[in-house]
């Protein structure tokens, strides 16, 4: 394998692994997301082949939405979870676990918004080639 190739041709695994949608090298988040306080830290363009992570101002407001699904999808697994396999416990049960879930899971929530906003609606695609001249792509 040529080092000129990057290392996950797939962009449904180079979201998973928040990676840049153009390149699929560059690392959209410069921080871990055990980082509490820096989870959110994206550069402005890929470190890789420097293509925009924020396309327009106020690009990420969508992925307010996405994350709104992602914890409504949150919300229904673990309401059905305890109710099936913790045979409908009390209320406040449902609460705390759906509350610490909901805590624990927003620095990937957060990230995976962002990162599925920007592969729908960044405007790029994956460009394999994305090295050579303009002129010279495909
Ligand atoms: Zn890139």
């Amino acid at each position: 394998m040529s080092t000129d190739q990057p290392l996950i041709e797939s962009s449904s695994l180079a979201l998973l692994a928040l990676r840049c949608p153009r390149c699929h090298e560059g690392r959209l988040f410069t921080d871990p997301a055990s980082s509490l306080t820096r989870f959110t830290n994206m550069p402005a363009q890929c470190p890789v082949c420097g293509q925009s992570f924020e396309p327009e101002p106020g690009f990420y407001f969508g992925a307010m939405y996405v994350s709104f699904g992602f914890a409504v999808g949150i919300f229904l697994a673990v309401g059905i979870a305890l109710y099936f396999l913790a045979g409908d416990p009390d209320t406040w049960v449902y609460v705390v676990v759906v509350a610490a879930l909901t805590l624990v899971s927003t620095p990937l929530v957060f990230r995976y918004s962002r990162a599925l906003m920007l592969y729908l609606f960044g405007g790029t695609g994956y460009q394999p080639d994305w090295r050579l001249p303009r002129a010279r792509r495909r």
